[in-house]
């Protein structure tokens, strides 16, 4: 094609069509002048000078060509703008006609109560309306609870890809966050490309945009307050330019109200159910103060109500100490077991303080690789985690996971949570102050028994003294005795008299001891001493238990109570006897730990049953079984051992096996100088 050619292919067609008529009209203008000069001159007679004839007349029709085509062309580019000028009048007022009607149709459309995907719809169709077709637009409303922006809705080519995003205020790009969210004000990007610089920088902080080569992300307020921002994204440079925007704007205006309210609705709304479902649990959880009932009546139920795979309560008084206390889990899915420690967000919720929210946990970045790797292994992706504190304190957490699939956890979820979070700590609370009591009930009732106990105990034990009294005394004042009888009765009489004071002096002790009266007369005491010399004493009354000593010499001195030293080897030689009664080895060693002396007991006698090993310490705690039910006793004897040991500084214990014989450890702090001897020694 000719150059030529293709110039006029660039010229509009009207305007070709105009220079065709004008070219046209002038030839016919001038074959008209041609026939006025030629024919009709000539016929008039009129003739021009012959010898000029030809040139001048030629000159004439050649002028008059030109001017005519001339006027015609200017009439014909007259025309031209003329015919443009009325079209383009009447496309940009077809094109406010339709934007006015799609303003109508869209207050019309939000006229009546609406919820907010609806208005998201209607907001959506009407700004594609208005846009070029190649426009995706957005509609994200502000969670407050999620903290995030929620997509509402979307539409255009581009529509699936952008449904169901949540944009956290921290995952929006910069540029959107400082101008459109912290400013209000629009931010547009027409081309793309001519601003690489920009759009670089926002495609990498918000990739699900990236694609985009025309954006604009606009505010949505109402009454002071952003409810949410429309993002309308194009792949046609240019598509979103500010004229185009102006009417989405407009639209956003009458929209945000709407959304506003839509919100507020909901809101009411959802509080209301959620208001009935907590109290239906909170009625669940006060009709009992059993925890574990507690904890089935409200978990359980909301597990249900989220439709979750998993609700866990964990207790614990630190992050690190939070273990599984309690678990519901949905059909077919795995427990967790209770104990367990690896639930990470429960964890992470309650260093923060606050509730957390994952959807889906192979995305977040807040968790190491490694914990999204064990939670991976257990299927979870999605958490909701909140912690359980009693009056600032930890106490545990509550933990919803869904297993195998994300999800986006609502206000209103988030909320339930919460709210059911609470009722758990106060029916926690109140079902441990229950527990409480009824351990403090039960340890009165403990002790009432054992002080009845004791009385009969006592009551025997004084009797048998009293009786021997009794009756030697009876018989020395009725019977003719000889002074050898006589002295023998007194002798019995004294022994008798001498038990009683002892259990007398026993019982004022430990009372004294116990209610920090008691004084101890501190010397440097020598342990191996005292069990040598407590070992020579007992033996003469236990021939069938050889008593075997194995002192460490360099055991040095502690400082102590002589006296009380001694009642505490007399009570555990005695016991050691007592409670072997088809005799036995008696092993009595010491030797040197650290900076304290360990002196060991060992008998081979009865034992011990394991659950009665601490309660032996206790007042009146005796082993009731029919091995012990003829071997006089107190219950005294050892609480007054380690009320002895603890006031010189020590620990006692028991370690036995039932059937073979028990083992007594007491340790006793040395002597500063001692200690520092032995330690040289050894
Ligand atoms: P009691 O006066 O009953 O001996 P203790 O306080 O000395 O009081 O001991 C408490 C209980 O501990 C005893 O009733 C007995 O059941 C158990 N006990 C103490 N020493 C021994 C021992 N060496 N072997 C087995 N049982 C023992």
């Amino acid at each position: 094609m000719s150059r030529q050619g293709r110039k006029m292919r660039k010229l509009p067609r009207s305007l070709r069509f105009y220079v065709a008529a004008s070219t046209f009209y002038a030839a016919m203008v001038f074959l008209a002048v041609q026939y006025i000069y030629t024919v009709q001159l000539a016929e008039s007679g009129l003739i021009v000078a012959r010898h000029d004839t030809g040139d001048l007349l030629a000159s004439i029709q050649l002028v008059s060509f030109v001017v005519w085509l001339g006027i015609s062309l200017i009439a014909a580019a007259i025309m031209h703008r003329l015919a443009t000028a009325l079209a383009g009048a009447r496309s940009a007022e077809e094109q406010k006609e339709q934007e006015l009607g799609s303003i109508f149709g869209l207050s019309a459309a939000l006229a009546g109560p609406l919820e907010l995907e609806e208005i998201g719809q209607h907001f959506l169709a009407a700004v594609r309306n208005a846009l070029d077709p190649s426009v995706t637009a957005v509609l994200i409303a502000y969670d407050d609870v999620l903290e995030a922006f929620r997509t509402v809705g979307a539409e255009g080519p581009q529509a699936n890809r952008l449904r169901g995003q949540t944009y956290s205020t921290a995952g929006l790009a910069t540029a959107i966050r400082t101008r459109v969210i912290d400013h209000r004000r629009p931010f547009l990007v027409p081309d793309t490309a001519a601003d690489a610089e920009t759009w670089t920088k926002l495609a990498q902080e918000m990739p699900q945009v990236a694609g985009a080569r025309s954006f604009a992300a606009l505010p949505l307020v109402s009454r002071d307050r952003l409810v949410g921002a429309l993002l309308v994204i194009s792949d046609r440079a240019g598509a979103l330019v500010a004229d185009r925007v102006q009417m989405p704007m407009i639209m956003g205006q009458y929209v945000a109200g709407s959304i506003h309210s839509a919100l507020s609705v909901s809101d009411a709304e959802s509080r209301a159910e959620r208001e009935a479902l907590v109290n239906r649990v909170a009625q669940q959880a006060r009709a009992s103060l059993d925890p574990d009932e507690i904890l089935r009546g409200t978990v359980d139920a909301l597990g249900r109500v989220l439709g979750v795979s998993r609700a866990i309560v964990s207790s614990g008084v630190s992050e690190d100490d939070l273990n599984v206390s309690y678990e519901w889990d949905a059909p077919g899915v795995e427990p967790v077991g209770r104990g367990a420690r690896s639930i990470p967000v429960a964890q992470f919720a309650a260093r923060l303080g606050r509730t957390v929210v994952v959807n889906d946990i192979r995305q977040d970045r807040r968790f190491a690789e490694g914990t999204k790797d064990d939670l991976k292994q257990r299927g979870v992706v999605a958490v909701a985690a909140t912690p359980i504190r009693v009056g600032g304190q930890l106490k545990g957490a509550l933990a919803l996971s869904q297993i195998d699939r994300p999800r986006e956890w609502s206000a209103n979820d988030v909320r339930l949570i919460e709210a059911v979070a609470h009722e758990l700590r106060v029916a926690m609370t109140s079902a441990e102050a229950f527990e409480q009591q009824r351990r403090a009930v039960a340890e009165l009732e403990r002790l009432n028994r054992a002080k009845s106990d004791f009385v009969s105990i006592v009551s025997h034990e004084f009797r048998t003294p009293l009786t021997g009294i009794q009756g030697f005394s009876e018989m020395m004042s009725s019977e003719d005795l000889t002074l050898d009888e006589m002295k023998e009765y007194a002798g019995d009489i004294n022994k008798d008299a001498q038990r009683l004071n002892r259990m007398i002096n026993e019982m004022l002790d430990l009372d004294k001891m116990e209610s920090g009266r008691m004084q101890l007369h501190e010397e440097a005491v020598d342990l191996n001493a005292i069990a040598t010399e407590s070992a020579d004493r007992i033996r003469p009354n236990a021939p069938a238990h050889p008593v075997t000593l194995r002192l460490d010499p360099a055991l040095g001195t502690i400082m102590g109570d002589r006296d009380k030293l001694t009642q505490v080897l007399a009570n555990l030689l005695n016991n050691a006897v007592k409670y072997s009664p088809k005799g036995g080895e008696i092993v009595v060693s010491t030797r040197v730990e650290g900076a304290a002396a360990h002196l060991v007991v060992r008998d081979h006698g009865m034992g011990i049953p394991k659950e009665a090993l601490d309660s032996i310490f206790e007042r009146y705690g005796r082993v009731e079984s029919r091995a012990t039910r003829n071997i006089r006793g107190t219950g005294l004897g050892l609480p007054i051992v380690r009320q002895i040991v603890q006031l010189h500084g020590g620990v006692v214990w028991a370690e036995s096996t039932v059937g073979e014989g028990s083992v007594f450890h007491v340790t006793l702090p040395l002597a500063a100088r001692s200690s520092a001897v032995a330690e040289a020694a050894s």
